[in-house]
């Protein structure tokens, strides 16, 4: 059952097409998992149809705006999948294979090489266009992620499996907003987790030792 959703705010923002990439496919793979968000995306979409059938028309140039408004509406249907549907649905990660959302599934090609960072985690890179940075990270059973905090947000979603901070325990769907003013330390017990994370500025580590990581942090997590 999943917890944790985007807000509303950010919910009719996905709707509307106006989050950054990285946002956008996240939420996306959220979507994908979520029937509460689904239902969500489909009342944000309809709301604005509304809205942009209920406006009123100009005088001059109906017909241009008709055609207008023709194109907005059909390119609000669900975009089509890849014509050849040759991505796979399986990631396989050192043999163990894990079932990817169909946003993901279709970011397959994307994936980047796979690096071993601190705290017995694996990460690769998506390339999805964008400088900003979006990554898959592995966490096997008993990893830890430093505490820290951001210079900007950060956005993680389970894919799959079971992770915990100070503050609660997130399984398979749930998406973790955090912002500059929050420190959290994700860790793993008994179970392995793979998530998907976007961040829009390099972590900051904030304990101990790990505060020797900072001037890597940017290598960290990009
Ligand atoms: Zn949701």
């Amino acid at each position: 059952m999943i917890k944790f959703h985007p807000s509303d705010e950010m919910i009719h923002q996905f709707a509307a097409g106006s989050l950054n990439p990285a946002l956008s496919v996240v939420i996306s793979t959220h979507v994908d998992m979520c029937p509460h968000c689904q239902k969500q995306v489909l009342d944000a979409e309809q709301l604005m149809a509304e809205q942009l059938t209920k406006a009123p028309k100009p005088r001059l140039n109906s017909h241009a705006l008709d055609a207008m408004l023709e194109q907005i509406m059909t390119s609000q249907a669900p975009a089509p999948k890849a014509s050849n549907d040759d991505y796979s649905n399986v990631l396989n990660l050192d043999g163990k294979l894990f079932n990817l959302p169909p946003t993901l599934a279709r970011q397959q090609n994307r994936i980047g090489h796979w690096s071993r960072v601190p705290g017995k985690m694996l990460r690769a890179p998506i390339d999805i266009g964008s400088d900003e940075c979006i990554n898959l990270i592995y966490m096997d059973k008993g990893s830890r992620v430093p505490e820290h905090t951001h210079k900007g947000q950060e956005v993680t979603l389970v894919v799959n499996g079971v992770f915990n901070d100070e503050r609660d325990e997130y399984t398979d769907g749930d998406f973790i907003l955090m912002d500059s003013s929050q420190h959290h330390t994700p860790e793993t017990q008994d179970e392995d987790c793979l998530t998907l994370a976007a961040l829009d500025a390099p972590l900051h580590f904030t304990s101990g030792i790990s505060r020797l990581l900072n001037p890597f942090s940017s290598l960290f997590f990009r």
